[in-house]
This record gives C-alpha cells, sequence and structure tokens, in this order.
C-alpha cells in the first residue's frame, strides 16, 4: 500500500492505496500555511495506519528542489506563493511517517500517471501539459521522466508575441509574456476580464488560447519528439480548444515532420488526460512505488 500526496497551489489530495482501481482512503483539502498544511497531510496517513503503508510519493507545485544531493532537497523553492518559498515538505513528511518518500513536479507526477493508466498507456516518449492556474508541462522520454539541471519548466517558455494583434502584458511575475503570462487561467482572466469558463466558446479569446498553445505544442514537438501531447488543467475543459489547436498545430509545422500520426490523425496525437483531476494524485502513488523500490 502506497501514500500519495498531490501538493497544490490551491488544493491538497492525499490517498492511500496502489491505483485508480485500489484507493482505500481519500481527502482533499485546501492548501493553507504551510505548517498547518502539513500537520493534515501527516494526520490523514497516521489515521491509515492500519494499511501498511511502504512508502509516500509527492508531486508537488513549485519550483522544487529534486535533486537529491542538494543541501535543500526536498523543498519548494522560488515560488511565488505566499508563504511556502524554501519550504521543506519532505523532511516532515517522511520523519512523521517513518517511510521512504518519492518527490516530484505535479505535472511530473500527473505524466508518471497518464503514462500508467491514462492517455499514454502505450507510448514510451509523451508529454503532458496542464493549463490552468499556471501552466507546467511533464515530459517522459524513453519511459524516464525528463530531470537534469533541474526539472524543465515548460510553462515559461518564450513565443512569438504580437504586441499589435494582442497587446497584453502578460501575468507572470518573472517574465511577463512567457507562455503561462500568456495563456494561463489567470492571463486568461486579466485580459478579457472575465473568468475563461463564463466565455462563450466563440469567443476570440479561445482562438488566441489555441495559437498559444499550439505554438508551444509545435516548440515540444521539435525539441522533445513526444509521441503524443496531453493537454489537461481547467483552461482545456474548453473542447473547443482541442480542434483549433490540432489545426494550428499541422500549419506551423507545414508538413516538415514526416510522421503520420501528425498529417493524418492528429486527433489522437494531442489528446485531454484520461485520469482527470486524479492524474496528480495517482502519479504521486507512482513516485511512492518507485521510492519502495529504491529507498535510496
Ligand atoms: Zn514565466
Amino acid at each position: 500500500m502506497y501514500g500519495g500526496i498531490e501538493a497544490g497551489g490551491t488544493k491538497i489530495m492525499c490517498a492511500a492505496g496502489t491505483g485508480p482501481s485500489d484507493l482505500h482512503a481519500q481527502i482533499s483539502f485546501p492548501t493553507t500555511t504551510p505548517t498547518e498544511t502539513i500537520e493534515r497531510i501527516i494526520a490523514f496517513f497516521q489515521q491509515q495506519r492500519a494499511l501498511p503503508l511502504v512508502a509516500i510519493g509527492i508531486g508537488s507545485f513549485g519550483p522544487i528542489a529534486l535533486h537529491p544531493h542538494a543541501s535543500n532537497y526536498g523543498s519548494i523553492t522560488s515560488t511565488p506563493k505566499p508563504g511556502w518559498a524554501n519550504v521543506d515538505i519532505v523532511g516532515p513528511i517522511g520523519r512523521a511517517l517513518g517511510v521512504p518518500v518519492g518527490f516530484d513536479t505535479d505535472t511530473n507526477a500527473a505524466a508518471l500517471a497518464e503514462g500508467r493508466w491514462g492517455a499514454a498507456q502505450d507510448l514510451t516518449t509523451f508529454l503532458y501539459l496542464t493549463v490552468g492556474t499556471g501552466i507546467g508541462g511533464g515530459g517522459v522520454s524513453n519511459n524516464q521522466l525528463i530531470h537534469g539541471l533541474l526539472h524543465p519548466e515548460m510553462g515559461h517558455i518564450r513565443l512569438p508575441h504580437d504586441l499589435q494583434a494582442d497587446p497584453f502584458p502578460g501575468v507572470c511575475p518573472y517574465h511577463g509574456d512567457c507562455l503561462e503570462g500568456l495563456a494561463s487561467g489567470p492571463a486568461l482572466l486579466a485580459r478579457w476580464g472575465a473568468p475563461g469558463e463564463t466565455l462563450p466558446s466563440d469567443h476570440p479569446a479561445w482562438a488566441l488560447q489555441a495559437h498559444y498553445l499550439a505554438l508551444a505544442c509545435v516548440n515540444f514537438i521539435c525539441t522533445l519528439s513526444p509521441e503524443r501531447i496531453i493537454l489537461g488543467g481547467g483552461v482545456m475543459n474548453q473542447s473547443q480548444l482541442f480542434p483549433l489547436i490540432q489545426r494550428e498545430v499541422q500549419v506551423l509545422l507545414g508538413g516538415y515532420i514526416q510522421a503520420s500520426v501528425l498529417l493524418q490523425q492528429i486527433d489522437t496525437y494531442i489528446v485531454p488526460p484520461r485520469l482527470g483531476k486524479q492524474a496528480g494524485m495517482l502519479g504521486a502513488l507512482v513516485l511512492a512505488e518507485q521510492a519502495a523500490s529504491d529507498p535510496a
């Protein structure tokens, strides 16, 4: 039995189990202060002591320190979320529960879950991009999550920004008009003066949104060569975005990449997730499984 924690910027989801068809206990609560939130997580798993938990996995909002040799390993680092910068999340949970802890970003966790049980089950190299309060990407290459210097920050790539067509300066506190600054939920709200979910499906917001997401997909196709791109997160509940993005990706690629799935079946290439809101939490169970098999 594993414990999975999806630590989102607004909400925490915890579960004990081994997968989507084997969940024994679940809880969800708002992310408040670090002390209160971490205590609540620990209390939930202590109540599950009857289930022998062998490891915990945490998929966290970031940026996070996940290099095992880093002095701040297990911490959330330069987040703009008040009170949460440089907070150690792995240490207190691991010490209180006495089990190995797997740790990665929430989007990397969601990618793992979509690979195990969801929209990328048959693939070894794919991308999961979440478009919501922020934008983040989890990349799996040859069955391994992409790590390196730190972890990818796919939401903060720079895109061509036609200031005449779209004078909006963007909302990213670090970069202004990076992808997240132009196309996250808060960007939609700031640009159009209304939350995305209240805009009609034929509103010009969606063509512009699809344009930025298509540019992003093309950059990721050219750099990572994913076999599929999964687009999730609250903004992608607007299903009209998918055909707009798919068509524009084909136009932007201009037939250069000779893969039949891009040329003829792009509706099977850029797809919604299958695990919905549970993806991050289920991916945290996979992180726990990995931590149990390799506690080092
Ligand atoms: Zn940015």
